[in-house]
This record gives C-alpha cells, structure tokens and sequence, in this order.
C-alpha cells in the first residue's frame, strides 16, 4: 500500500495556471468554430456534415469538462465567513454524480455522521467532493463499490473518505496525482480535477490524503477544520 500526502509547493505551481487553462477552453472552441464555418457550406456532402458536427459537439464537451473541473478554482477566493453541513454538502454532490454512478455500473454506499460543520464556500467543497468521486467512478468502468463516508475526529477536525475498489495507482503515479495537467486518461481527462481539490482544500485549512494500490482500489482522505469549535463548546 502506497501513500501520500500532497503537499503545498506543487499547489504553487498552479499561479500560472490562469493563462494555460484559458488556451486550454480556447483550443476546442477554435476547432468547433472551424467546423461550423465550413458547415455554412451547402454543396457539402452528408457524410461530412456529420463528421464536421460530430467533431464540433465532442470538442464543446471537451471545453465543458475542462471547464467544469476548473469552475471553482478559476473564481476569486471568497472569504471563509460561512459554515458548510459537510453530510448536506456530500449528499447533494451524490444526488449529481447519481446517473454517472448508475451507467457504469458503480454501487455507492454512504455512512454520514450528521451535525458537523466547517468553514467555506459550500459551492467548493462540493466540486472537491464531485471531482474525488468521479475520478473513482471512472477507475471502475466495470463496475465495482465507493464507499463515502464522513466522521468527527479527536482534534476537533472531521474526516472526509472515498474509497473506490478501481484500478488504483502505480507509485510513480501516486507521486503525480495533484500536478496540473497529470493525467492517465489521455483526451477524455484534464489533469485539473486533483489540483482543485488540493488547493481548495489547502485554503480551508485541511489536509488531502491518497492511498492506492494498483488493481486493488483508492482511499482518498480530506481532513478539514470544525467550524468554529471555540463557540460550540462555550
Ligand atoms: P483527470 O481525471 O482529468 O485525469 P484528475 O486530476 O482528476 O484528472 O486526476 C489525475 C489522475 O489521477 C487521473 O488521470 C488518474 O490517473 C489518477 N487518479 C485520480 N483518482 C483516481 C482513482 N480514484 N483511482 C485511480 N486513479 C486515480
Ligand atoms: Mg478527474
């Protein structure tokens, strides 16, 4: 079993990100932009029309998901002002990721304490939560268990762990799992998923843990602080 624990100077790299992320988006659209222009053709034969179109609506989806691993990141950092209901927050991120579940086969289990709270924009704890589970959905094509589960620590802190029974990682792998742009699953990823998750959850205050063995499964672990824990026990 390998481990790791994703530390903060490969968050650094990410300040340069801004710039590479939007050519990133740019590319796809300038390609569909392309395809559509000839598309205006009317002498163009069908068997063509269809690929133009076809080419067109795969690269919209490719800027879709670049953009939707990104969305949270790309904003300006709020203030941490807001308690976030982590078992409310998890649940509605299970409500989306649902019929991406059910089409490949994947059986969730969830075992949530109620009543803890932390501190930080709901709306990005949720994309750390949906970018974990998906990444564990897609290592089980075949099927297979997430498990979700969320639990009071002894120092004040609550714990956040995905498991998925999927492919797993190398350690050559697992020592890259957070780098912008590292990805293994060629055109249909993007590399950004993990590197949001470390560094919104690096901003809150909290800790990212993976565990993985090749063929066996991952453990992802998000440590994050109680909210205002001074004020709960006065
Ligand atoms: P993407 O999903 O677009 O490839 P991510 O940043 O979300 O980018 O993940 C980076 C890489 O980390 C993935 O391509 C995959 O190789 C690996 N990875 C992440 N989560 C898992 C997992 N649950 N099981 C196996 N590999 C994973
Ligand atoms: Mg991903």
């Amino acid at each position: 079993l390998h481990n790791a624990v994703i530390k903060s100077d490969k968050i650094e790299v990410v300040s340069q990100l801004a710039a590479s992320v939007s050519h990133e988006v740019r590319n796809p659209l300038t390609v569909t932009r392309g395809f559509l222009q000839m598309l205006k053709d009317p002498t163009i034969e069908e068997k063509k029309r269809l690929y133009y179109l076809n080419t067109a609506i795969d690269e919209l989806d490719r800027a879709e998901t670049i953009i939707k691993d990104y969305l949270n990141f790309a904003k300006p950092q709020s203030e941490m002002d807001s308690s976030i209901c982590v078992k409310e927050e998890i649940e509605k991120a299970l409500e989306l990721i649902l019929p991406y579940a059910n089409h490949f086969s994947v059986n969730i289990k969830k075992d949530l304490m109620a009543g803890m709270n932390v501190a930080g924009e709901a709306a990005k704890l949720h994309q750390c939560i949906l970018n974990i589970i998906k990444n564990g959905i897609e290592a089980m094509p075949n099927g297979g268990d997430l498990v979700i589960s969320c639990r009071e620590m002894a120092n004040n802190h609550v714990s956040i762990t995905i498991e998925d029974t999927g492919c797993g990682m190398s350690p050559q792998q697992l020592a890259k799992i957070g780098e912008p742009y590292f990805s293994t699953k060629a055109e249909k990823g993007t590399g950004l998923g993990m590197m949001v998750v470390n560094k919104i959850i690096h901003e809150m205050g909290g800790t990212v843990n993976v565990k993985s063995k090749l063929n066996a499964g991952t453990q992802f672990k998000i440590t994050l602080p109680l909210y205002n824990v001074e004020k709960r026990e006065t």
